[in-house]
Parts: structure tokens; sequence; C-alpha cells
């Protein structure tokens, strides 16, 4: 009953309109159930194989959210049920996912990745990467994909005024990517940002989607 627990109190604390991605990697199946029956649809996994294979078992309204990195040959595996992608940090990615969303006759919903962590390990775009791509000539002919906003991870840290300055600069950058290349679309209007450790900074921040683990289904041992 813990994690029914737990996302009534992370409910409490979210407001309605921000949308609570449950990350259940590494998790089992069984306590993924328990988050769906106390009514959670939402839920976030960052590797292709266990993502089809958790799809595959267990009940199909589930809206499942690719969280982590994508090579492009994967994408057919998660094309035909993804709800959204949140980690396309380059064309090539994107152009597969156009051509397997295609295939499966749906549009999938992207979300850009951007860099905003100090450290060196973090995949994604910078604003001006993400200019340059929108503005690919390439870009605009992907019908199937309709990008809906961006999502970032800040440094992992305690340092809380490093955290907010990050997720700060990640809403600068979707505004004026909203203002460049989305302004007539109203479908370009998600801030993914937040996990169990720093959500609360990324609220303040104008996050839309949070993505969640811990503080769901407790530490990944
Ligand atoms: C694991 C993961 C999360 C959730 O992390 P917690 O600290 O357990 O909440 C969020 N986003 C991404 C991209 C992740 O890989």
């Amino acid at each position: 009953m813990q994690i029914t627990e737990n996302i009534q109190r992370l409910k409490k604390s979210v407001p309605s309109h921000v949308g609570i991605i449950a990350v259940s990697k590494t998790i089992p199946e069984d306590d993924i159930l328990e988050a769906y029956h106390c009514g959670h649809r939402l839920f976030g996994e960052n590797r292709v194989q266990e993502l089809t294979r958790k799809h595959a078992n267990l009940p199909h309204d589930i809206e499942w959210h690719m969280i982590g990195h994508l090579q492009s040959n994967k994408v057919k595996y998660i094309a035909p049920f993804i709800a959204m992608i949140h980690s396309v940090d380059n064309l090539n990615l994107l152009t597969a996912i156009n051509h397997e969303a295609l295939k499966n006759n749906r549009t999938i919903r992207c979300l850009l990745q951007i860099k905003i962590a100090r450290e060196e390990s973090k995949y994604g775009l910078s604003l001006e990467g993400a200019n340059k791509f929108l503005s690919d000539p390439e870009f605009a002919l992907l019908k199937n994909i309709k990008i809906s906003g961006l999502m970032g991870m800040a440094t992992f840290t305690q340092d809380t005024t490093l955290i907010r300055s990050e997720f700060r600069h990640l809403a600068s950058c979707f505004r004026q990517i909203k203002a460049d290349h989305f302004r007539q679309d109203n479908d370009f209007c998600e801030l993914s940002m937040g996990m169990s450790g720093d959500y609360t900074i990324a609220l303040e921040e104008g996050a839309t989607l949070l993505r969640i683990g811990t503080l769901i289904f407790g530490s990944r041992t």
C-alpha cells in the first residue's frame, strides 16, 4: 500500500494541470500494477527492451513515456504504442521516429532534450543546436511527429541555487523556441523537468511534466 500512499501524497502537492510520470525503470510489474490500480496511468521507462516487455504484460490503457537515450535502430520496437519520447536530441533520431510512426499510421509526440546540466555525461542539445535543428529543411518534411515541448535534467547536486538556475534556463529556452518556431502551435506546451529530488523547484520554474521514480516506488537497489 506504500506506493498508493506515495502517489496520493504526491498528487496533493502537485497542481492538477501538471502531469506526473511515474518512472518505473527496474521496478517489477506487480509494483507498477499497484500504482495502476490506484488510478495512475502515466509511466516512464528508459530502456527499450524493458519498456516493450512491460507494455506487453501490463494493461493497455497505460500511457508509456520514453525518457532515456534512444537509438534510431530501436525506435521500431516502441513506435506502435509509445505516447511520448522525451529524449530527442538529433535529427537522425527524429527522422527514424517519423518513419516508424508513419508505418504505424500514427503521430508520435516528442520533446527536444536540452542539455542544462554542468555534468559532461548528460545528453541533449544546446539552445543554438535546437534552433538549427528546427530550421533544417529536413525537419519541415516530418509529418508524423509532433514536437510538444522540451525536456531537461538538472545537475545531480545539493546546490538548489544551481538546480534552479538550470531549470530557469530551460524555461527560457522554451519561451524562445516557442516564439521562434511554434508561435501558432498550441501543441508545443510541455516542459518536462523535475525528478524526486528537485521537483518542487521544477514546479516553481514552470514544469508541466514531472518524472518521478524514487518518491513513488522507493529507491532502486
Ligand atoms: C530515473 C530517471 C528519473 C527519475 O528519477 P528519480 O530520482 O528516481 O525520481 C527521471 N528522469 C530520467 C530521465 C530518469 O532516467
